[in-house]
């Protein structure tokens, strides 16, 4: 679980399960971009175990990209660790 330093949020992107649909990339292009292998990336996110990670100071689209994801992998935590998306 995610515990705080000074970035107040935490993206969390479960990208083997992403089914490249496109719409994260489609509704917040600054963030997220579709890849070579058909699924989508967070731009700067790190290899986190099995998703990727990336610590942001504000969400920006990053919650319209969660909204839209039909499948649901995108996920967001604030920095007390607690699930807001
Ligand atoms: S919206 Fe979800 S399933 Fe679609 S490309 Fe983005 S992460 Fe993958």
């Amino acid at each position: 679980m995610y515990k705080g330093d000074s970035m107040a949020f935490k993206i969390v992107h479960e990208r083997e399960s992403c089914i490249g649909c496109g719409a994260c990339a489609a509704v917040c292009p600054g963030h997220w971009e579709m890849e070579d292998d058909g699924k989508s990336k967070l731009k700067g996110s790190k290899a986190k175990g099995e998703n990727f990670e990336l610590d942001v100071a504000s969400l920006g689209c990053n919650e319209d990209a969660a909204n839209a994801c039909p499948v649901n992998i995108i996920h967001i935590f604030d920095k007390s660790g607690k699930k807001i998306k």
